[in-house]
């Protein structure tokens, strides 16, 4: 594998449990708010980046490539509204399909088709994470300042499962 398209995965293993923690605290301040939907939403998306890291731990070694396991980053997210986390959501969302990007170019410059493949899907995850990042700040934005339409979304959101992610290696 290009040494250069090796290091980027391998800095995105730790970009995903990074995003994991990240929503883990999100979920952390929902609790806190006594939005309880809220945080099982955002609990299931840490699930989910757990999910993404293993993915590419997994790839890694699958091509006999060398994994190296950094420091996570602490998140310190201070919000002072329910809004200023979902906004936080879809700005990180926004970075993280820039990096999926950067991986993608580095592999198409190095003509490596088997990882352009593999991160075909990742390229299409992040369409509906932003997709998922925008709709519940419309949500927010629409129904948040009523106390019984924030209740009905927090019921909703509660209704949130974990499924298993379509690609696995
Ligand atoms: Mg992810």
């Amino acid at each position: 594998m290009n040494a250069k398209v090796h290091e980027l995965i391998n800095q995105q293993i730790n970009k995903e449990f990074y995003s994991a923690y990240l929503y883990l605290d999100f979920s952390n301040y929902f609790e806190n708010a006594g939005l309880s939907g809220f945080a099982n939403w955002y609990k299931i998306q840490a699930q989910e980046e757990r999910d993404h890291a293993i993915i590419f731990y997994q790839y890694l070694q699958n091509e006999n490539q060398k994994v190296t396991l950094e420091a996570i980053d602490k998140p310190d997210n201070n919000f002072s509204c329910h809004m200023d986390v979902l906004k936080a959501g879809l700005e990180h969302e926004k970075y993280v399909t820039a990096l999926i990007n950067d991986i993608y170019a580095e592999a198409y410059e190095a003509k490596d088709f088997r990882t352009m493949q593999f991160l075909d899907w990742f390229v299409k995850e992040q369409g509906e994470e932003e997709t998922n990042a925008n709709e519940l700040i419309s949500k927010m934005e629409l129904f948040g300042s009523d106390p019984k339409s924030l209740y009905m979304l927090n019921q909703e959101l509660a209704a949130r499962v974990y499924s298993a992610p379509s690609l696995t290696l």
